[in-house]
């Protein structure tokens, strides 16, 4: 393990251009779980799998139960960036990391002080009105049930549903940053939500580094492969700058 951080920090020093993939995994450090893994609870309180209830048409048919599992499994106020978020931050501004792409939702690589991050799934930090488009932020939420817009529609967050596709122009966005970088660290994520983890086959870089707590479907590929939390990995890896906010 050692010496498997100090070939990443020797990489992470000659590299010039990283791009940072991650998922689920990299928000588990802040407490934010990740709602794919089904607690003992969850049958007691949810007739259906998430899959089902964050889809558009459950949405739509169902708007009062989506939001008592949204409120509940996906809006999580109060999570603070944990080591990895701030480490990816250092990074960028020391000109090193190019992009995060995330399939977070829940903000914190910016709240760490992150400026170029590709949110492919959307945030949960964002709503807008389905019939007029005004934008909300998470105060909708203090009220109970469904949200309404001032116009009388209906508001729904900012967040790429099942049976939805994603936004094309983050997609492009990714392939573009994906295409050009010599490094490309995969972190917190076991690459088995489609599209988004077909993305990783647009890097043509020569340093492929995963860091995940389980196998990925990219292992044999990896030229390094850490299994460990990736916070403390990454804040190993990287030197504090003295423009830390
Ligand atoms: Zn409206």
């Amino acid at each position: 393990m050692e010496q498997k951080i100090e070939t990443l920090r020797k990489w992470i020093q000659e590299s010039e251009n990283i791009v940072f993939f991650g998922g689920a995994g990299v928000s588990t450090e802040s407490g934010i779980p990740d709602f794919r893994s089904v607690d003992g609870l969850y049958n007691m309180k949810y007739k259906y799998p998430p899959e089902v209830i964050i889809s558009h048409s459950f949405f739509l048919e169902n708007p009062v139960e989506f939001y008592r599992f949204y409120r509940d499994k996906l809006l999580i106020r109060g999570a603070q960036p944990n080591p990895a978020h701030k480490a990816l931050a250092t990074l960028e501004k020391q000109g090193k990391l190019k992009c995060v792409i995330t399939q977070n939702i829940d903000g914190l690589h910016q709240a760490a002080g992150s400026k170029n991050v590709l949110e492919l799934h959307g945030s949960t930090l964002r709503n807008y009105c389905m019939r007029c488009g005004k934008k909300y932020g998470t105060e909708i939420f203090d009220q109970e049930s469904v949200p309404r817009c001032s116009c009388g529609g209906m508001i729904r967050p900012d967040v790429v549903l099942y049976e939805e596709g994603l936004d094309q122009d983050v997609m492009s966005r990714a392939v573009h940053y994906l295409r050009q970088a010599d490094m490309l660290i995969v972190g917190g994520t076991s690459l088995v939500v489609y599209p988004a983890a077909g993305l990783v086959q647009y890097y043509r870089g020569h340093t492929l580094v995963l860091i995940n707590k389980s196998p990925t479907a990219l292992d044999a590929s990896a030229d390094l492969l850490i299994s460990a939390p990736i916070g403390q990995v990454l804040s190993r890896c990287v030197n504090e700058t003295s423009e830390e906010a």
